[in-house]
């Protein structure tokens, strides 16, 4: 078997892939920001090319590159936004409530970045531990008093942490399922390391609102699988993990929040949002080959669309600007090669980007006051899923005539 028949095998089946879902061309990875000093440098640049599995519908991009490069020194910092720290905020309260968690409780979290949601169970008291693989996250972490194990994790660093007398009550993971390589191994840890009666919710970008929402730049080479609800329940059965409720929350464009028990805990009944949600999928064909296939042509319509608006911006005299430097703006810039030709700069609240160009597409970053000092016809919101706390904060651009433009889930201007 060669390499590439190796990796083209279904990350949770072993299925060959033989379907394609979308290809987005070459791209570099989307959070590798560049310093000054390193635009005259070669960038590697991977193949952006998606597939499903026609056996189990995972729709699945191949591991391009080892997560230990993606992750280790990972520039986002959860806490630079509001929405998502109020976010965090509620979903600890609701826990709390729902699941009676107290001091005699233990909350674990895979990949817990830079604390934002511990930080609220630490808060009001309940035993907390993150696992977060970026070291530079996890201090920051550590430094706001959230207790952080620098690892990646999975049966191995589950079987360490039971060892060593933790097991989770509560185990989360928000955004971070899409991220793991190795589904078998990462699924098999939560299972050895949830105490019977626990409960593991997870957040991730729903499928379905994916290919609704048309936000095809949400792909990118850190975010391996893509997860439908059905595949989901596939996914965590084969560990002996039943899922038994299921919210869909509007955070990154439409997630879902699951919910899961081991199999043999039989105090939690399987809810009816859940058993709706499940069969409104198999309505929609998300069992089927052929709800895939359409999505190719609609994302090459926006390509279309958003590079029609742009040129006749620059044809008429105007500036663009771009505002936020999300790994999804990158995937977007680089797919559809948008340039300083067309964007002067974006901005960034996060200072750690201030000063850097993005990744293939060189566009300098500078912090939001940039944006008052040149005044631009336009601003392009990279962050589309929260374009409305951004209209709110930069509404002073109407001052000047100033328009907000959103690429996704079509070309808007505000
Ligand atoms: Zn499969």
């Amino acid at each position: 078997m060669t390499g590439s028949d190796a990796r083209r095998r279904c990350r949770h089946c072993g299925t060959t892939l033989h379907h394609t879902f979308v290809d987005l061309g070459m791209s570099p990875l989307c959070e590798s920001f560049l310093s000054a000093g390193e635009l005259d440098t070669m960038e590697p640049f991977y193949p952006l090319h998606v597939f499903v599995c026609d056996s189990c519908f995972l729709v699945q991009l191949q591991e391009y590159v080892s997560p230990s490069s993606i992750f280790t020194e990972y520039a986002y910092f959860s806490s630079y936004s509001d929405s998502w720290l109020a976010h965090a905020r509620r979903y600890t309260e609701q826990m709390i409530d729902r699941w009676k968690l107290g001091p005699d409780h233990q909350v674990v979290e895979l990949a817990s970045n830079d604390g934002y949601l511990l930080q609220y169970f630490v808060e009001r008291g309940v035993r907390s531990l993150g696992i977060e693989p970026a070291a530079n996250v996890a201090a920051t972490a550590v430094a706001k008093g959230v207790p952080t194990q620098v690892s990646f994790f999975g049966r191995e660093t589950a079987r360490q942490l039971v060892a060593a007398g933790t097991s989770a009550d509560l185990m989360i993971g928000n955004n971070v399922l899409a991220q793991v390589p190795d589904l078998s191994d990462f699924v098999g840890g939560m299972k050895i390391a949830l105490r019977p009666g626990g409960v593991i919710t997870m957040e991730f970008p729903h499928l379905l609102r994916l290919i609704e929402g048309n936000q095809f730049d949400t792909i990118y080479h850190e975010h391996f699988s893509y997860f439908s609800l059905l595949t989901t329940i596939r996914i965590f059965a084969a560990h002996n993990l039943q899922l038994f409720d299921v919210e869909e929350l509007p955070t990154h464009g439409g997630s879902l929040r699951i919910y899961a028990k081991h199999q043999e805990d039989a105090t939690k009944p399987v809810t009816e949002r859940f058993e709706m949600l499940a069969a409104k999928e198999r309505e929609l064909g998300f069992d089927r080959l052929d709800s895939y296939t359409s999505f190719r042509q609609q994302v090459e319509n926006t390509k279309q669309r958003l590079l029609e608006f742009l040129i006749a911006a620059k044809r008429e005299g105007r500036s663009v600007v771009g505002y936020g430097a999300p790994g999804k703006g990158n995937t977007l810039l680089n797919y559809c090669g948008i340039r300083t030709d067309f964007l002067d700069y974006t901005v960034d609240r996060n200072p750690y980007k201030h000063g850097r160009f993005t990744p293939g597409t060189h566009i300098p970053i500078h912090p939001p006051d940039k944006i008052a000092e040149t005044r631009p016809d336009y601003v392009l919101i990279l962050p589309w899923n929260v374009k409305d706390e951004i209209i709110e904060q930069m509404a002073h651009i109407r001052g000047w005539g100033g328009k907000f433009v959103v690429p996704i889930p079509s070309v808007i201007v505000y």
